[in-house]
């Protein structure tokens, strides 16, 4: 690819001496380069954010809406140009990468349209308090690969209306996007209120440490949110923590298996399964176990598996080496208590691809069932109880999302509400949206994003008490 990739550093768009070969998950081979940021840029890169803060903050909400909805603006025109390039560097089908980019734009216009009003307390005996909502100053979003333009948006939307400046760092697999987006911000917005740069995995530490950076908003897997958490810790910064997830899907008697399983294998396989909210382990019970089986091996087996370019195709690679690797082995280990019933392998062809796998009869404890997989490869497990099938989906160090799906919805949402995670979706799945908060129980996460709540964030209570001097 000819594009000239640069960072955005204090308005001006800069390349480097150093740069990182960019793969395509579909081929395995580079196709693009992107320049890689050192511990200088870093600090150019804070210290313009941190000089641009008080003007950015300064000015009325309605100019930094109107930026906003001109970056949605700038974004939507050039959609397709923004896809095709998601899908090169994340392996994601097209379509799902337009929805991906569209999907920022709608972001994006749900905080313009945020007002961060004073709030009255008290207004009693003389005395009145009011809540101001302040910036918090420099915000560094740290990004993961699975989908690293729209988790940008979910941080840069509340982050910006709000009056805060931000420093930015994709997942060194996935920064074009992300760089192609700085060019728009670097025509939209003053000079260091955006800046992006890119990294081999090195420089997080130096954001989580910056004593410039007063909030670390991160996606990104449990281990890294951990490291993260504790090197905040020496500045007391804010940080929002977006973590992994093993979301179960619970598959009630009433319903027809072929339908389950059309519904169970969509949730799992989207975007080759490296989504947070993923159904990573499928309860089924034993009434309708094999015939569910059988219908979503049948799926597994049907399903175009081929470079996300192709028209037609429903499941892409696996985003880079490391992850394949992982998944790969996950499936062996999976086969050796289990019984492999669809796909099981890599494909034999160049590129990150595995053939969607689904897993029967494992039990509970193999590491299929309790680790992350983060890939297109599915457990289904048979119960017979609710209270059993419940306890199970709940016994799990993560809580981020999950499923129930029934024919009779008052059952299916009762279930549902005995499930501990930050959602739970009765008969759809994968609705996040800008006006509903998204957020993990235990080590899915800290604090979150999205909905009213996004803005408190992004911003300090700031408590003016006054009364009449006497
Ligand atoms: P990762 O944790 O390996 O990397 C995420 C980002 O953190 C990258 O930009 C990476 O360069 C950076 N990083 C690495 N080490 C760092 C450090 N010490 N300090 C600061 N930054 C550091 O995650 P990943 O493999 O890119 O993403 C997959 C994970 O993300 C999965 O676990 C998935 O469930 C999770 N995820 C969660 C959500 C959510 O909203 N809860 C959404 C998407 C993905």
């Amino acid at each position: 690819m000819s594009h000239d990739f640069k960072m955005l550093i204090d308005g001006e768009l800069l390349g480097s001496d150093s740069s990182l070969a960019v793969i395509n998950p579909a081929t395995a081979q580079p196709f693009a380069f992107a320049p890689r940021a050192d511990i200088n840029l870093l600090n150019r890169a804070v210290d313009a954010a941190r000089r641009a803060f008080p003007g950015w903050a300064a000015l009325p909400v309605e100019d930094r809406s109107d930026r906003i909805e001109q970056l949605a603006a700038a974004l939507e025109a050039r959609a397709a140009e923004f896809a095709r390039l998601l899908t090169s560097e994340q392996g994601k089908p097209f379509d799902q990468a337009m929805g991906e980019v569209i999907g920022c734009t709608f972001i994006l216009r749900a905080f313009r349209d945020h007002r961060l009003e004073p709030k009255v307390l008290r207004e009693r005996d003389g005395n009145r308090v009011v809540e101001h909502r302040r910036p918090l100053g420099v915000v560094a979003a740290i990004t993961p690969w699975n989908f690293p333009l729209i988790l940008l948006m979910n941080k840069l939307g509340p982050a910006l209306i709000a009056g805060n400046t931000m420093v930015i760092k994709p997942a060194p697999t996935t920064p074009l996007t992300t760089l192609l987006f700085g060019e728009l911000c670097g025509t939209i917005l003053p000079a260091g209120v955006v800046n992006i740069l890119v990294d081999d995995n090195d420089l997080g530490v130096h954001f989580t440490t910056h004593a410039d950076v007063d909030k670390v908003a991160f996606t990104g897997s449990t281990a890294t949110g951990k490291k993260i958490m504790a090197s905040a810790a020496g500045t007391v910064k804010r940080v929002t923590l977006e973590l992994g997830g093993n979301d179960a899907a619970i598959v009630l008697d009433d319903v027809p298996p072929g339908l389950a399983a059309r519904k169970v294998f969509d949730g799992a396989m989207v975007n080759a399964g490296q989504v947070c909210v993923a159904v990573k382990r499928a309860y089924v019970p034993s009434s309708i176990y094999d015939a569910f089986c059988e219908e979503i091996a049948g799926l597994a087996r049907a399903a175009i598996v081929d470079d996300g370019l192709k028209q037609g195709t429903m499941i892409g690679p696996v985003q880079n080496r490391m992850q394949f690797e992982k998944v790969s082995e996950l499936i062996a280990d999976a086969a050796r208590t289990g019984k492999v019933i669809a796909g099981g392998a890599p494909l034999d062809r160049d590129g990150y691809f595995i053939a969607p796998t689904i897993v029967r009869d494992l039990p509970e404890d193999a590491r299929l069932v309790q680790e992350e997989q983060f890939g297109p490869v599915l457990p289904v497990l048979r119960y017979d109880d609710i209270d059993d099938v419940v306890a199970r989906a709940n016994a799990s160090e993560y809580g981020l999302g999950g499923t129930v799906w029934g024919m009779d919805v008052d059952r299916a949402t009762a279930v549902a509400e005995r499930i501990q995670t930050g959602t739970v979706w009765v008969n759809h799945h994968l609705a996040i949206e800008p006006d509903i908060p998204f957020r993990g129980a235990r080590q899915s996460g800290l604090g979150g994003e999205l909905g009213a709540e996004a803005l408190h964030e992004y911003t300090q209570a700031h408590i003016v008490n006054a009364v009449a001097l006497a």
